[in-house]
């Protein structure tokens, strides 16, 4: 019978693991981008029962190539221009080794005061690093916290907005008049989700118009949906706008939809799960416009295009007490001393599940490898890199650009000159699906202004400037044989 790992074999295999992700970094661009896998073909290799007796570290190794390998997608490769990008780093992994080796579970002070205090530390660290307001600080009324997901965060402050609405009831009664949450078009699909979890239901969520131009919120078109629902006795509790938006990075105008939301007295969270974290450079910190005066919750993933492996949603509050009103419990078994001095932080307060990973120790190896410089440097590559390739897509006359890309993300398509939409949008997608298929890059596609439009999202580490030529040659000739 196979007993526990004994720290020495631990050390041999664990050798084994590191030098296995290494030479994975080494060699990832040798793989095609997308697995090749279809559906079943991972499971078939899998047996079906579980072993009966313990089968040593070898065997999970050599299954890992031989059944795992082919099935994944490499998301580390430099041609991978996907979704977002989900940077993971040295440092990162290394983090999050040790936190899977001290194996705390952070729930409260407690339980390990060292995840909690230094959580704080580390988001105090980022809100600098991103020049967030000082009201987001640990110090003052409002405070940092890691999320596992931007979707978490969203539904966390729906809960604290809802708490801050109603002052608490419905945390007491449930929900017993209609509450209405506003979002755009634009907006991710996870305010929608989490307005369902929440109570609030998909159907009092209220779609403000966007520019057409711009695809930014309409200020305009909130301010009227909340006076004519104010008039029809609902209650207003969130409006989300969004910082560089998922399908084409658009920016809603927070400034302005803040003095909206002030006027009528609704919580306004930024979503900037994507490009908040480009705020580590100077010349990109306008994203942070309007947060100072009017955010009551913001987030951002450093675990999208800040070097820390998934999961790390970093949120911030202006003000703590609406969050833990709506989130804190007390059961007996969880009293202890410092909960009752209510001197310090328990997290499990300001997030859904009680459990928690000390996941402030990935972010914290990050930060203190790249160094401020580090991460600006990270940032304005990829920002670089996406201009390159939008000026050659704009330069081409066979291709037309979106002229908006102020991050990392150029969207596009070929212009299919004198074919009916629909039909260029099927052209467009069966471009896509050519390229993808050949294991060269990997892409995927979005709909705005009325027609399909490919998405190709700089931001991997390990991409640099011949990786973004050799992909834009491949689309050209692609495009030009479809
Ligand atoms: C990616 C993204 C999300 C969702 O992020 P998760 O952390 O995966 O939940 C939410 N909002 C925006 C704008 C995004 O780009």
């Amino acid at each position: 019978m196979a007993g526990h790992m004994t720290p020495e074999e631990f050390r041999r295999y664990g050798r084994q693991v590191v030098d296995w992700i290494a030479d994975y970094q080494e060699k990832v661009e040798s793989y095609p981008v997308l697995s090749r896998a279809e559906p079943g073909d991972v499971l078939a290799d899998l047996p079906a029962h579980p072993p009966e007796r313990g089968e040593g570290f070898e065997a999970v190794l050599a299954d890992l190539d031989r059944v795992v390998m082919p099935g994944i997608t490499h998301w580390q490769h430099p041609a991978f221009f996907a979704y977002f990008p989900s940077n993971t780093s040295g440092p990162a992994i290394l983090g999050d080794l040790l936190s899977a080796g001290l194996g705390v579970q952070g729930m409260l002070w407690a339980t390990s005061p060292a995840c909690t205090e230094l959580e704080t530390r580390v988001l105090d660290w980022l809100a600098e690093l991103l020049g967030l307001p000082a009201g987001f600080r640990g110090e003052g009324t409002g405070g940092g916290v890691i999320q596992d997901s931007a979707s978490s965060a969203a539904l966390v402050a729906i809960l604290a907005a809802l708490h801050r609405a109603d002052g608490g009831t419905s945390g007491r009664d449930g929900i017993t008049r209609r509450h209405t949450l506003y979002i755009s078009s634009q907006t991710h699909s996870s305010l929608e989700k989490a307005a369902r979890i929440a109570g609030i239901g998909a159907a009092n969520v209220r779609v403000v118009d966007v520019d057409p131009a711009t695809l930014a919120m309409d200020p305009a078109h909130l301010d009227a949906l909340l006076t004519e629902e104010a008039a029809a006795d609902a209650l207003p509790v969130l409006v989300c706008a969004t910082v560089g938006t998922t399908s084409t990075t658009a920016v809603d105008p927070v400034p302005a939809i803040g003095a909206v939301c002030r006027r009528h007295g609704v919580w306004l969270h930024v979503d900037a799960a994507y490009a908040g974290v480009a705020a580590v450079c100077p010349e990109l910190r306008w994203v942070n416009d309007g947060l100072a005066e009017y955010a009551d919750s913001y987030s951002t993933n450093p675990h999208k295009w800040l070097l820390t492996n998934f999961d790390c949603t970093a949120m911030w509050v202006a003000a703590r007490a609406p969050l833990t009103g709506a989130l804190s419990i007390l059961p007996e078994y969880l009293r202890n001393q410092a909960t009752t001095s209510g001197e310090v932080i328990d997290y499990r307060d300001w997030q859904i599940p009680l459990g928690r990973r000390f996941r402030a120790l990935k972010l914290w190896s990050v930060i203190r490898w790249y160094g401020a410089e580090g991460l600006r440097e990270h940032v304005r590559t990829g920002v670089r890199l996406a201009a390159d390739l939008a000026s050659r897509i704009g330069a081409d006359p066979g291709f037309e650009l979106l002229e908006h890309h102020p991050f990392g993300l150029v969207c596009f398509r070929p212009r299919w000159d004198g074919m009916p939409a629909d039909e260029a949008d099927a052209a467009t997608m069966r471009l896509m699906e050519r390229l993808n298929a050949s294991g060269d890059l990997y892409l995927t596609h979005t709909r705005a202004g009325g027609r399909v439009l490919l998405r190709m999202a700089v931001g991997a580490p390990a991409t640099r400037p011949e990786h973004i030529e050799a992909a834009w040659r491949r689309i050209r000739e692609e495009a030009l044989a479809g």
